[in-house]
Formats: structure tokens, sequence, C-alpha cells
């Protein structure tokens, strides 16, 4: 069956999900917002917002949603992280809290608050050849570097120093930065075509 709008979930524990949530209505899609397992049934691919990644976590196995996340990923559903998000879809951390567990499938090594505290949020204009129309504005918050990458992992942008801050296997799509807070829509677009693929 193909519909029309593609449903896309986006993890609404803590974070952004509004700004996403508007984007993704912006481009067309139906978003929903998820924090119950039978809500993942529902969706044809899922956003992880930006916010606290150590807090995303802990909510997400109170509410019993660690499990089901990962037999999605396992399963090939298409999800895009944002920051926190990109933590949360990372294999490895470094730099998490004591205890903090991951959703993993991107086979990375993230180091959380890679920058700093809260006043080393800066702004760069990336050149990110995986999407058209020139440079990408991006803004960093507290956000993390992808420190290491497994052979897989397509790297699809990287600071002027050659750290890596956009990743992508397969259907897995991470950025360290939030397009959902500047207007930047070409990562959603992409993750788009990505839920598009999926679903045939
Ligand atoms: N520092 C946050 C974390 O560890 C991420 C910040 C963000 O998502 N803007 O999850």
């Amino acid at each position: 069956m193909t519909r029309s709008r593609l449903r896309v979930g986006v993890l609404a524990l803590q974070g952004d999900v509004r700004e996403h949530v508007r984007v993704l209505t912006e481009l067309g899609a139906e978003p929903a917002t998820v924090r119950r397992p039978q809500e993942l049934l529902d969706v044809d691919g899922l956003v992880l917002p930006g916010g606290e990644s150590s807090v995303i976590d802990k909510l997400s196995r109170a509410f019993g949603m660690q499990e089901p996340i990962r037999a999605a990923i396992a399963g090939g559903m298409p999800v895009y992280g944002t920051c926190a998000g990109l933590i949360l879809l990372a294999d490895r951390i470094v730099d998490g809290i004591d205890g903090q567990q991951t959703f993993g499938g991107l086979d990375v090594t993230v180091r959380r608050n890679a920058f700093g505290s809260q006043v080393d949020s800066f702004e760069v204009d990336l050149d990110v050849p995986a999407v058209t129309g020139g440079a990408v504005h991006a803004v960093f918050i507290r956000a993390p570097l992808v420190e290491e990458a497994g052979p897989r992992v397509e790297r699809l942008a990287a600071l002027n120093d050659g750290r890596l801050v956009a990743v992508r296997q397969g259907p897995l799509l991470g950025t360290s930065f939030h397009p959902e807070v500047t207007g930047e829509d070409r990562f959603h677009r992409l993750f788009l075509e990505m839920v598009r693929e999926r679903i045939g």
C-alpha cells in the first residue's frame, strides 16, 4: 500500500520535539509523537530529537521504549538523530553519565559535549555534498562529535579541521547539529527520501 503522506514518528520523551514536527509538517509528511511502544508500530521512520541524551535514555527505559526502538532499528526502520539523538544512535559513547545507554545501530563512537559547556555553542557553514543547494548553516549546542566511524559509515560532513559532524549508515542518519532550529530542511528531506525508499 502506498500512502501519499509519510508517517514519521518523533520520539517525544524530552527535547526539541516541536521543531522536528514543524519541519516534517512543512515538508508534507505526517509526523506523530511517539512515547509508547504501540505508537512505534504506526510510523515508517523515527526522529530522535536534540535535548539531553542521558534523560532521553532514562525515560526510554522507564517507558519501555528501549527494546522496541532497538528492535525497530534492527528491523531496518529509518531513524534520524540530531545532537542528543545522534548520541542515542551511536554504538559507543565517550563522556556519557554513569550507566548511560544508547539504542545503538550506528557503528560510531560519539563524544558527548565535545565542545565544552553551553557557552561553547556555535554556528558554522558546512559543505555537505550529500545535500544540494549550497552550504548548510549548522547550529551546534553542547554538541557531540563523531570520533570514530566504522567502514560502513558514510561521512557526510566535517568541520574545517576534519572532525566528523554528520554521518549515514544505511537507514540511519545522524547530525551533531540541529537543522530543525534554523529552518534548514535538507537533512529532513534526505531522511524522508530514506523513509520513502524503505517503504517502496
Ligand atoms: N549535550 C546533550 C547531550 O548530551 C546534547 C545537546 C543537544 O542535543 N543539543 O545529550
